[in-house]
């Protein structure tokens, strides 16, 4: 960590950014670190070249979120760190390949078990309950008296999206500590709970109906379908169907949750979440992506049958070889 905090205090501009679907945890720990920069002093840039999930909007909107278009003449022939936060893959980076490769120096800040440390510098802790548990102590490391309010509710936001609001096993006693010293900072933590976790849209609901008319289970297996003529039929966005996928995985007796979606015409991005045991990082490497033990993800070129198949074959080889009774 202390390399980290040496490299804050001894470089000028920085680069922010994380991986592509951004979710709260990432969200949260880019503008939970541009602002802390921006309070030192330094230059700091958000940059994403993705959509954002409307329920995060009240993070986001505190800070400039900038394209790679955009920040290319600001950054231009200027040393800069990029930080890249939440992102287990370089690959997985929503940003132009010349703003990674002409970067001064990399830092890879992040907590997912499958992070293959392609930072010049890595901060990778596979235990930490969320990129925004690492960013805060990097922070209070840095200078604790610059984390105000809008850092604290941003830091809040990841540590209560990635931990299911305290729910997972990765929210540990060092995640509640967090909170309690984020609390007395006076964050509205309400405010934070009913944007993520109650601010379904009418349409979003509706929607649900169509996915989950899809479920069927398997053992301990249960698997839904999203199709992109529900999304069309409902009017919902793509990137506003990240927590789907908890709806199967909280059924009764099941240990592994898993969610085809069409993003496109023959590109099925697929989510995993298990309850106990099942390590779905291992899943989902099978099929080139990654994550965690409890949620991982990945993409597969193939139509939505073939798809659901393949790794339905292979989730009943994983569980027929690890299953466990419980
Ligand atoms: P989700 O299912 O919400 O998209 O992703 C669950 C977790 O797995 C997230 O932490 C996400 O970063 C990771 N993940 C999802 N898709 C991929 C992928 O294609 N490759 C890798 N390396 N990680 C992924
Ligand atoms: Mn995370």
């Amino acid at each position: 960590m202390q390399q980290v905090v040496n490299t804050i205090f001894n470089n000028d501009i920085f680069v922010v950014t994380s991986h592509t679907a951004p979710d709260g945890d990432n969200v949260g720990s880019c503008i939970g670190l541009t602002k802390f920069l921006k309070k030192m002093g330094k230059k700091a840039y958000y940059v994403l070249d993705d959509y954002f999930p409307q329920n995060l909007s009240f993070v986001y909107n505190t800070e400039k979120i900038y394209s790679s278009q955009e920040i290319g003449s600001l950054i231009k022939n200027a040393d800069y760190v990029l930080a890249a936060l939440d992102c287990g893959d370089i690959k997985r980076l929503e940003i132009d390949e010349n703003i990674v490769s002409n970067a001064h120096l990399l830092v890879n800040i992040d907590h997912h078990k499958s992070n293959n440390l392609f930072g010049n510098i890595n901060y990778v802790k596979d235990d930490a309950s969320s990129t925004c548990e690492l960013i805060y102590d990097i922070l209070k490391q840095t200078d604790d008296s610059l984390i105000d309010y809008e850092i604290a509710m941003a830091l809040y936001t990841g540590l209560v999206t990635d931990t299911g609001n305290f729910m997972y096993e990765s929210a540990r006693e060092s995640s509640f500590t967090m909170a309690a010293d984020l609390l007395s900072r006076g964050i509205d933590k309400q405010k934070i709970v009913r944007n993520i976790f109650q601010s379904d849209s009418f349409n979003y609901v509706k929607l649900i109906s169509d996915v989950t008319s899809t479920l069927d289970k398997q053992g301990k297996i249960a698997y839904m379908l999203l199709e992109q003529q529900m999304l069309e039929k409902h009017d919902v966005d793509y990137s506003d169907t990240e927590s789907l996928v908890n709806i199967a995985v909280n059924i009764d007796e099941v240990e592994l949750g898993i969610l085809f979606k069409e993003k496109e015409e023959n590109l099925i991005k697929v989510s995993f979440r298990s309850k106990q045991w099942a390590n779905v990082n291992e899943i989902a490497k099978k099929f080139g992506g990654g994550g965690h033990e409890r949620a991982s993800g990945c993409s597969i070129n193939a139509s939505m049958q073939e798809a659901v198949t393949m790794v339905l074959e292979h989730a009943r080889e994983y569980m027929k070889l690890h299953g466990r009774d419980n």
